[in-house]
């Protein structure tokens, strides 16, 4: 029996949670947290809920949105190519770029 839902028969004292007082019969009753002060019930911070895998496909639907694993795949695979492609792109810069250094030192020292 919780302290919130707690009854004093009014008739006999008797403490009960229930309509009609077990003992007596009475529905006279009174709640005992009208004289012993019950803590808030959410003093302490619910933890915040896990979604359920649903509300997330749910949420998807509602926006709108494509299905996530084949955009993922699609965009993990785009992303990968593209990875791929700066670097190749970076590596000929960078060859360009020495071979352009080496041109012109060697240019120079033809020159000279
Ligand atoms: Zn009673």
């Amino acid at each position: 029996m919780q302290l919130r839902t707690a009854r004093l028969c009014l008739d006999c004292e008797e403490v009960h949670d229930e309509y009609r007082c077990p003992v007596c019969a009475s529905d006279q009753f009174t709640y005992m947290s009208r004289w012993v002060p019950t803590p808030e019930r959410l003093s302490r911070p619910r933890p915040a809920p896990t979604p359920p895998p649903e509300a997330e496909a749910y949420r998807q639907i509602v926006r709108g949105t494509p299905p996530p694993r084949k955009s993922r795949g699609f965009t993990k695979a785009l992303v990968g190519l593209s990875a791929a492609g700066l670097g190749a792109a970076g590596l000929a810069g960078l060859f360009l770029g020495a071979r352009r250094a080496r041109g012109g030192d060697a240019g120079k020292k033809d020159e000279d």
